[in-house]
């Protein structure tokens, strides 16, 4: 290998990253990022507006102002490396590491077998309801709609946590992607951050009186189980804005709000985005 190519080869590495120290310390992040570096938590990031940005090789989608979000799912690796490329062309990358968590996870065997299934109607509002809520989640604003960080959208007692997940009779039901908390019927609910509604259902099967609420860059909030619904499909809301009520619609054992929130499908921890508790 001639000199010129050595020295060429090392620039290269340089560029992409392969600089000694581009490692950050356990809880530090790069680039200015704000956040949870948890799984289930949320990164906030700020660049120059151009750059472009990737989490390990995939894409990130960065706002006109150049503001973008991470989603670290429930499973999220112990490392990530963040990559941009600065609009005069510098790269610059940084690996930096993800707490784990442990999960409540309960096993539930000997249970009998050939339990109820949906009848033929279920099933096809079941499959409707999941449709509506998938086409509400598409909606994609490329600004984000809020700022600052989020609030509970009703004071109580949290009855279920982000994570947790049942296998019954060996069989692992889909993970609880959300927050409940349990308060008195009726009970306002408010808007965690400002967004506009994208979806407003009366009655889904699993879910009862449902709101999804865009928070902007792929960042919805759904509301489940609430006994009534006080805004309308379309309507911008401000965070503290009521809401809804607590109820016990659709499948629920008593009345509580399920809160979740997602960044482009995955499920983050409402928990990490609101804090600690009133
Ligand atoms: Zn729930």
């Amino acid at each position: 290998m001639s000199r010129v190519s050595l020295r060429l080869g090392l620039i290269i590495l340089c560029l992409l990253g392969g600089l000694p120290g581009a490692v950050s310390h356990a809880g530090e992040l790069p680039f200015g990022l704000r956040g949870a570096a948890v799984q289930g938590g949320l990164l906030r990031g700020q660049v120059p507006v151009g750059t472009k940005v990737w989490l390990g090789d995939q894409p990130v989608r960065v706002g006109e102002n150049g503001s973008f979000l991470i989603g670290l799912s429930r499973r999220a690796q112990r490392s990530l490396t963040l990559r941009l490329l600065y609009p005069d062309g510098e790269v610059r990358q940084e690996t930096f590491s993800i707490t784990q968590r442990d999960y409540d996870i309960q096993r539930i065997d000997g249970l009998p077998a050939g339990q109820v299934s949906p009848s033929d109607t279920d099933l096809a509002r079941i499959r409707r309801d999941s449709a509506a809520i998938k086409k509400a989640r598409q909606v994609k604003t490329d600004t984000p709609l809020f700022e600052g960080d989020f609030i509970w959208p009703v004071t109580g007692i949290i009855t279920g946590v982000y994570g947790s997940q049942r296998i019954l009779n060996g069989e692992a039901r889909s993970p609880h992607l959300g927050a409940d908390i349990a308060a008195d019927e009726g009970t306002p609910i408010r808007a965690p951050a400002d967004g506009r509604v994208v979806l407003a259902d009366d009655e889904m099967f699993f879910t009862g009186k449902t709101l999804l609420i865009d928070h902007g860059h792929g960042l919805v909030s759904v509301y489940a189980h609430m006994s009534a619904l006080d805004v309308v499909e379309g309507a911008w809301v401000a965070k503290g804005d009521v809401v809804g009520r607590i109820g016990q619609t659709g499948r629920a054992t008593g009345p509580h709000l399920h809160w979740g929130v997602h960044l482009n499908g995955v499920g983050l921890d409402p928990a990490l985005l609101a804090g600690d508790m009133p």
